[in-house]
C-alpha cells in the first residue's frame, strides 16, 4: 500500500476545499490523525454562502461570516492555515438542490475564473502535496475544483483526491469505482484508519451546517471503507505523481 502518511510527514500540504466544511467532512479523520506531524494549509474556494440549515440567520454576509468562524475553530484546533476566497457558492449563484448536482462545471459562469485562479495557486505554490475533492455526487462546486486541479496540476506535486461526504454515501461502491475510472482512471486507492468519534465531534463544530443525516453519512461511508472493527477514509492518489 502506498505510504501516504510518511509522505505527509515530510512535506507541506495544501488542501483545497470547495466549502468551509468539506475538509472536516471528507478528510477530517486524516487531519486529526496527522496534524501534529505535518504542516497543513487550506484554501476554501466558495465562501460566499446562504447555506445554513440549522440556524435562523439570513443573507450571505451573516451566513458566510458564521461559516468562516466555524471553520476557524476547526483550523485552530488542528493548526491549519486557512485562506478564504469570496467566490459565491452554488446557492448564491441560483442553483437548487437538483441543479447543483446535475450541472456540468464548464457551463458555469464562474468556471473560467476559478480554474484560472487555481492554476495560478498551483504554479506559485510551495506545497508538495495537494488534496482535492473527487466530486462524488456531482456537486457543481466540487466538480469545478476537481476539474481545475486535473487541468493545471504539476507533476512535482503529489495529487490526492478525497471522497466527498455526505454525497458519497448516496452511491454504492461500484458507482464510486465508475466515477473514479472516468475522472482519475489510474489513481491508487489508499485507506487511512480514523477515529470516527473524533471526526463526528469535529463535524459538529460546523453547527450551522451539520445535520444528523450528515453525521450518519460520514459513519456509513467510513464503516464500509474500514476494516471489520474499524473506520477509515479512502483517498485516491494520481499514479504519475506518486513516485
Ligand atoms: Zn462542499
Amino acid at each position: 500500500m502506498y505510504e501516504l502518511t510518511s509522505r505527509l510527514s515530510q512535506h507541506p500540504v495544501l488542501c483545497l476545499s470547495p466549502h468551509t466544511d468539506d475538509l472536516a467532512y471528507s478528510m477530517g479523520g486524516l487531519i486529526a490523525a496527522m496534524h501534529a506531524k505535518t504542516s497543513l494549509s487550506s484554501v476554501n474556494v466558495f465562501c460566499t454562502s446562504i447555506w445554513a440549515p440549522n440556524i435562523e440567520a439570513k443573507g450571505p454576509e451573516t451566513i458566510s461570516s458564521i461559516r468562516r468562524e466555524e471553520d476557524l475553530i476547526f483550523c485552530g484546533k488542528y493548526r491549519i492555515t486557512a485562506a478564504y476566497w469570496e467566490t459565491p457558492d452554488s446557492g448564491c449563484r441560483g442553483y437548487d438542490k437538483v441543479t447543483e448536482l446535475s450541472t456540468a462545471p464548464e457551463l458555469d459562469p464562474v468556471w473560467p475564473d476559478v480554474a484560472h485562479r487555481i492554476a495560478g495557486l498551483l504554479r506559485t505554490s510551495m506545497y508538495h502535496i495537494i488534496f482535492a475533492p473527487l466530486a462524488l455526487g456531482g456537486h457543481v462546486d466540487h466538480q469545478i475544483v476537481r476539474d481545475a486541479i486535473l487541468r493545471s496540476r504539476l507533476r512535482r506535486q503529489l495529487t490526492v483526491f478525497y471522497e466527498d461526504v455526505p454525497y458519497c454515501s448516496r452511491l454504492n461502491l461500484m458507482q464510486i469505482e465508475r466515477i473514479v475510472s472516468t475522472y482519475v482512471p489510474s489513481a491508487i486507492p489508499v485507506r487511512i484508519a480514523i477515529d470516527i468519534d473524533q471526526k463526528l465531534e469535529d463535524m459538529r463544530l460546523y453547527f450551522s451546517q451539520t445535520r444528523q443525516e450528515d453525521l450518519d453519512a460520514a459513519c456509513i461511508h467510513a464503516q464500509r471503507r474500514g476494516s471489520p472493527n474499524g473506520f477509515s477514509e479512502q483517498f485516491w492518489i494520481l499514479e504519475d505523481s506518486a513516485a
